[in-house]
């Protein structure tokens, strides 16, 4: 596997593998590294000639008061397991390369990015299309592997990628996670073990609603409101961010929960702030 730091060198790979009619596949991450991350991997591995995977935690998507200086990291542990699924390249910018001074240009959708996280963190998706667009242009994959399980960030790269006209193909592989039901996640770290024995309830209570939905009950507030009283009985001292019942293509609110939507919940539990999400129907 071979480290690359520099964003010319990244381009060069890119544009060497487009020449010699190579399929590269990209899997963008911030690393701390679990199954989810490396189920992408293993995926892009298999459909690709070659795998590019980014680590890369950008301050960009955080807002002052987040934990971007405390971010899980441990870079050798990540390396290991990405060499050990034969990833080809690891890049790792730094953020003098890619945000110089002086840096003024940005990527936004703004009206996928409203609602849902953007609520409560009204930069984040500026951040992250900003990022994932310059990376695609330093990358040049044929391919870009995103987890589901940020359903919403998904969305808003589609939305980015066919608009723009950037040519790669987006791929959404679906959640892994925990045995319990959790959804991985690197700030799951954060959890304590009391805390963490509390944090399935999360997906455990989705899927309650959503059998309610294959039962016949498809009024979004309600089932909202069933939800909600949910965690309050079933995860104690947490916090709900968000929980809402969007359209899988546009986020507003549909008339009726069913097949074309999903519910999407964002709980503060301790320091961590986690988030997961289920299809309807
Ligand atoms: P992150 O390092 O958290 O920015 O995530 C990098 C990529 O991994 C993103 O495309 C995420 O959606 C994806 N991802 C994170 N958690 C999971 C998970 N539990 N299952 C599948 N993909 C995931």
């Amino acid at each position: 596997m071979k480290l690359v730091n520099s964003i010319s060198e990244m381009q060069n790979i890119g544009l060497s593998a487009i020449v010699g009619g190579q399929k590269l596949a990209f899997v963008p991450t911030m690393g701390f590294f679990h199954d989810g991350h490396l189920s992408l991997m293993r995926w892009a591995k298999e459909h690709a000639d070659e795998v590019v995977v980014s680590l890369y935690v950008n301050p960009a998507q955080f807002a002052p008061n987040e934990d971007l200086d405390s971010y899980p990291r441990d870079i050798e542990r990540d390396m290991e397991l990405a060499r050990d699924i034969g990833v080809d390249h690891m890049f790792f910018p730094s953020t003098r390369d890619l945000y110089p001074a002086g840096f003024d240009t940005w990527v936004e959708v703004p009206g996928l990015s409203r609602t849902l996280c953007g609520r409560s963190r009204p930069q984040h998706f500026r951040g992250v299309s900003t990022i994932v667009c310059k990376l695609l242009n330093i990358v040049r994959p044929f391919m870009a592997v995103f987890g589901q399980k940020d359903r919403q960030q998904l969305l808003i790269i589609e939305k980015m990628v066919k608009e723009l006209n950037i040519p790669v193909l987006i791929e959404g592989r679906p959640t892994c996670r925990e045995a319990d039901g959790l959804a991985m996640s690197s700030r799951n770290s954060y959890l304590s073990t009391e805390q963490r024995n509390l944090a399935p309830h999360i997906y455990q209570g989705l899927r309650i609603i959503k059998d309610e939905v294959l039962s016949g009950n498809t009024n979004p507030l309600k089932l909202e409101q069933n939800l909600k009283e949910y965690y309050l009985h079933n995860i104690p001292g947490s916090e709900i961010d968000y929980i809402k019942i969007v359209d899988a293509n546009t986020l507003e609110q549909p008339d009726l929960a069913g097949k074309n939507s999903f519910m999407a919940v964002a709980v503060r539990l301790g320091r961590a702030r986690l988030i997961d999400n289920i299809v309807l129907g």
